[in-house]
């Protein structure tokens, strides 16, 4: 069964998507405040978490980026503020979608179920993946999922390592966002430049790649390019 954990303070909104989401078929969970929530995302391993921003004590954004440093799972935003620049500042902290509250039940649902089906075949598409590409000092196991610098093994999450695989399978050439996000994401339609962004920054990150000399190069106002190493 599909589990939706749901983190929410209102009762009010936490019953209607109970109700929603258990009508539809899916399993529900919820937290009432983010140290529970970020607790259940790390022990239930839900397939995606509806995240209020308005929490007590810990706020949705810092749920949010607490989250991203050990899962990639899909999350929806759910704010009592509709501004794009409070989209545009969830989509850069790494969320997967967002709506602004009150919000419609069908559409909350439609969001929902489009989040689930890219992530379905994102997966699909990982397990026909075949080969290794290795250029001396990076090498990228694309079956196995694995990813090493230098020798030394890295351990990334799904959306950074399928990044990473798409840049080296192209390397040499400037992907732009776009092209990235249909890639990587399967999703051509998102704002893409925020959310290519905040993966990118992560990878780098993680591989220990800051700077100008990062094997992943921005290249302004078009995209990202792997420079081949070794
Ligand atoms: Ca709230």
């Amino acid at each position: 069964m599909t589990r939706i954990l749901a983190i929410e303070d209102e009762p009010d909104v936490a019953l209607v998507l109970r109700v929603l989401f258990e009508r539809s078929g899916y399993g529900f969970d919820l937290a009432t405040n983010g140290r529970v929530g970020l607790r259940k995302v790390h022990d239930v391993r839900p397939d995606l978490v509806v995240l209020d921003v308005g929490l007590p004590e810990m706020d949705g954004w810092t749920v949010l980026e607490r989250v991203r440093d050990f899962a990639d799972v899909p999350i929806l935003m759910l704010s009592a503020h509709s501004e794009e620049s409070e989209k545009v500042r969830g989509l850069r902290g790494g969320a997967d979608d967002y709506l602004a509250k009150p919000f419609n039940n069908n559409e909350l649902l439609a969001r929902v179920e489009a989040l689930l089906r890219r992530v379905r075949s994102t997966e699909r598409a990982d397990r026909t993946e075949a080969g290794v590409y290795d250029d001396g000092v990076v090498r990228v196991d694309l079956r196995q999922r694995q990813v090493e610098v230098d020798g030394r093994p890295v351990d990334l999450t799904r959306t950074e390592f399928r990044l990473l695989s798409v840049l080296v399978q192209h390397a040499g050439a400037v992907l732009s966002p776009n092209q990235l996000l249909d890639q990587v994401w399967n999703d051509p339609t998102g704002i893409a430049p925020e959310r290519v962004k905040f993966v990118v920054l992560r990878l780098r990150r993680k591989l220990g790649w800051s700077g100008d000399a990062s094997p992943i190069a921005a290249v302004r106002g078009v995209g990202y390019r792997y420079r081949p190493q070794g």
